[in-house]
């Protein structure tokens, strides 16, 4: 059976992507930093599917967490076919009142993570057979072309992780296809923070006139997943609220 791993997989859009994974035919690689019942609860879901879960807590920003994620993945399912970077943590502060140490943290856990365990997962990822070939899979964000003044180190680093993903597809072609989702606003936890006239205003913005679901974006990385001469890429998935 082919295995995916998924990073933050406890909630939200990783949450999603798993079970999508599972409902595809894939035993999921569940990660978690810190919700260890909301990863058991994917694991489950995982299951319903018929297909085999394993959870694993680690920080993915920790070069030797990754490698043991991957570690601890490949030695419960004997092999892994696809690797999705959706680990991911914002936070909404001026630069001028910005810690370097937390432009650091985002950083590490938005970009660095995701060279971190595709580059433990880059030889098992080589041994695939899966066919349509392997793939990387990164979740970055809108804010990637927009940029954000409240968060300019979340939003530098999912422009920084479509340079990795670029990368990496010319890096790692014709064997590993490495390509990116860059989401609008989507109902989860990181976005449950608006105020109601926040709210108001975002959608005011969104032509389809919703926030989108984990759902909406797990099909885009399933899309990814299954395109065989689609590398390098980045789909955008945000209701027509950028249109490039
Ligand atoms: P979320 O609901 O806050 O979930 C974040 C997930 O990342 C959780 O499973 C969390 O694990 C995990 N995580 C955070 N830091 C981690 C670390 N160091 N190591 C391992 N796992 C870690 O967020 P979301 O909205 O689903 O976002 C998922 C991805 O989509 C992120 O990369 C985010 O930037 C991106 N995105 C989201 C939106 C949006 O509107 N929601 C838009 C564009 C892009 P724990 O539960 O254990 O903390």
């Amino acid at each position: 059976m082919p295995v995916a791993l998924v990073t933050g997989s406890s909630r939200g859009i990783g949450a999603a992507v798993a079970e999508r994974f599972a409902a595809d035919g894939f035993d999921v690689v569940v990660n978690y930093r810190t919700s260890e019942d909301a990863a058991a609860e994917t694991a489950a879901a995982v299951r319903d599917h018929g297909r085999g879960a394993t959870v694993v807590q680690a920080d993915v920003s920790d070069p030797d967490d990754a490698a043991r994620l991957v570690d601890a993945g490949v030695e419960e399912f004997g092999r892994l076919d696809h690797v999705v970077n959706n680990a991911g943590i914002d936070q909404h502060v001026y630069t001028e009142d910005l810690d370097p140490g937390d432009f650091d943290r985002v950083m590490d856990v938005n970009v660095n993570s995701a060279f971190n365990v595709t580059k433990a997962a880059l030889p098992h990822l080589r041994a695939s057979d899966a066919d349509p070939t392997p793939s990387v899979t990164n979740v970055s964000s809108i804010l990637a072309y927009t940029g954000a003044p409240i968060e300019v180190h979340y939003a530098g680093s999912k422009g920084a992780l479509l340079s990795v993903t670029k990368s990496h597809a010319r890096d790692f072609a014709p064997d590993i296809r490495v390509n990116a989702v860059a989401p609008g606003h989507v109902e989860t936890d990181m976005t449950a923070d608006r105020s109601p006239e926040e709210r108001e205003e975002e959608l005011a913005g969104i032509p389809m006139g919703y926030y989108g679901r984990p759902e909406d974006i797990a099909e885009a990385v399933a899309y990814l997943r299954d395109a065989r001469f689609v590398t390098g890429e980045t789909l955008n998935v945000n209701g027509g609220e950028l249109m490039r």
